[in-house]
């Protein structure tokens, strides 16, 4: 057993490979997560599996957390932030601050008998995070729950039948002293609404793709909200918040193409008789097997190479979309009944402020940048190092394989330095 310890900022997919990958070597990890479970954003996302698997990788969320659960090296530190943080590698000190989660997970048994009672509308205040959460157990949003909203509201702690549930809990002070440090803190989703043209948040049947993530994943499928009818004229307007140096994002998202495609075939698997069209500026299809996935998806699906630039709806089951068309040189409009919006991967609007608390440098679209274009994981302050999408857009697999490396530095890291 090795006798050092490691910081690893963020518990997603990205946060929780560095974890299994230093603690198989014998390291003590801290896997620290703001919010009540680890997983991250691809937590929530669905399957998107047809008649064959078709390789979006979300699967690979709970199977690490999975393995997350039986790795005693790791200490999981939920609902928690750094306040602070000071010292060198091989003697950082680490102070967190952790909310009270009101439901102590090692008493609940997420029986969901709170979850019944809870009279808070239209969201309960009281809820499990994800079937496949870890912790599993319940958690309360303070925002929405009565008893912290002037309400004499105790139903969910008197009818607790374990006793797991506290209102009267404070934020707790943890003091740490570790080695190393990896930032995985991941990314923020673009918000669509900076592009107005686009109409959405204003027209019922324009979504997003993190929208689609969670109708898919909760509900199955999807139908048009306006009617509730299966859709038969489907776009996706591609790289919305990328590519676009006008927003401030200057990059390609790396994600969007593919989990476009992939939401399109799953859309024509369901209800074959939809007609899709993807209008895109380039297309992203690097990646094992993808460029296949592409010519399949060619077969069934229109590819119009030009950029929407204005959404009007006509009535709520017609929009319609006016395009420049790159190929034909013209503006040209069209009606579909859904649009969704290929939203990308934007830096997390608090990354100057974690910036700030460990003194590392930022890159010119604001992710977390590294000392050595050559080295991915190395930040400018020796033994901290970043992981995953707070380095700059990825997918699951890559944000895996990134994890995985920036502990393997860490490793290589103190052994070089003896520590
Ligand atoms: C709409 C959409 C669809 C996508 N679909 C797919 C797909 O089908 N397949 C695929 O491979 N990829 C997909 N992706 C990409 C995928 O979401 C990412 O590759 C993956 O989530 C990156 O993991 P991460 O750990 O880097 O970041 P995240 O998933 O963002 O995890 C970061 C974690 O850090 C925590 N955190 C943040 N700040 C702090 C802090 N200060 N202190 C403590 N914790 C903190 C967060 O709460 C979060 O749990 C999609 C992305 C989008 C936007």
């Amino acid at each position: 057993m090795v006798n050092k310890s490691v910081l690893v900022l963020g518990g997603g997919i990205a946060g929780v490979a560095s974890s299994l990958r230093l603690a198989v070597n014998g390291f003590k990890v801290y896997l620290v997560e703001r919010e009540p479970t680890i997983g991250g954003a691809a937590l929530f996302f669905c399957c998107k599996a047809t008649e064959a698997c078709n390789q979006c990788s979300v699967c690979l969320v709970p199977e690490k957390i999975a393995e997350v659960k039986a790795q005693p090296q790791i200490s999981l530190l939920t609902n928690s932030q750094v306040a602070e943080i000071s010292g060198q590698v091989g003697d950082f000190s680490v102070r967190l601050i952790q909310r009270p989660r009101f439901v102590d997970p090692e008493k609940c048994t997420a029986c969901g008998v709170c979850a019944e009672l809870c009279p808070s509308q239209p969201n309960k205040a009281i809820y499990l995070p994800s079937p496949q959460a870890l912790p599993y157990a319940y958690a309360i949003d303070k925002n929405n729950c009565l008893h912290f909203n002037g309400v004499e509201c105790n139903i969910c702690s008197q009818e607790c039948p374990f006793g797991a549930i506290d209102f009267d809990r404070s934020p707790e002070k943890i003091e740490l002293s570790v080695d190393a440090i990896i930032i995985a803190t991941g990314f923020d989703v673009f918000n669509a609404k900076e592009k107005g043209c686009l109409g959405y948040g204003r027209y019922t049947n324009v979504l997003t793709g993190l929208d689609l993530e969670r109708k898919f994943s909760t509900q199955g499928s999807i139908t048009l909200p306006s009617s509730g009818k299966a859709p038969q004229n489907v776009a996706f307007i591609q790289c919305v918040g990328s590519r676009d140096v006008h927003i401030g994002n200057g990059y390609c998202s790396q994600i969007c193409c593919k989990y476009a495609m992939r939401f399109a075939k799953l859309l024509q698997y369901q209800h074959p008789e939809t007609k899709i069209t993807i209008f895109y500026m380039d297309l992203q299809t690097a990646g094992k097997g993808f460029g296949e996935f592409y010519q399949q998806c060619k077969e069934t699906i229109r590819f119009v190479r030009g950029i929407p630039v204005e959404i009007s709806e006509i009535s709520p089951d017609e929009l319609e979309v006016k395009y420049e068309d790159f190929i034909e040189g013209k503006v040209a409009k069209e009606i579909f009944d859904l649009v969704i919006l290929s939203v990308g991967i934007t830096p997390r609007k608090d990354s100057s402020n974690i910036a700030r608390i460990l003194g590392i440098n930022l890159g010119e679209w604001g992710f977390f940048d590294t000392q050595d274009h050559l080295d991915s994981t190395e930040t400018n302050v020796e033994g901290i190092f970043v992981a995953g999408t707070c380095h700059g857009p990825k997918d699951i697999p890559e944000s895996i394989a990134h994890g995985a490396q920036a502990a393997s530095k860490v490793i290589q890291t103190l052994a070089a330095r003896g520590i």
